[in-house]
């Protein structure tokens, strides 16, 4: 059995993606991220999501 992982950008599970700033993303959303521009405000939802995260998973 393959472990499957939460995709923090779209709550997606699957076996497909990587770890960014210790932060799952699959593969779809990781592609998405590549196409959009940093003045996208799409780009901005992505950066929150990650950062949003990022802070769940390391207390401070
Ligand atoms: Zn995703």
């Amino acid at each position: 059995m393959k472990k499957k992982h939460q995709c923090s950008i779209c709550s997606k599970e699957t076996e497909k993606g990587l770890y960014l700033l210790q932060v799952f993303i699959c593969e779809s959303c990781e592609a998405e991220m590549i196409q959009t521009s940093t003045d996208d405000p799409k780009y901005d939802y992505f950066v929150k999501q990650m950062s949003k995260a990022h802070k769940s998973m390391i207390p401070s």
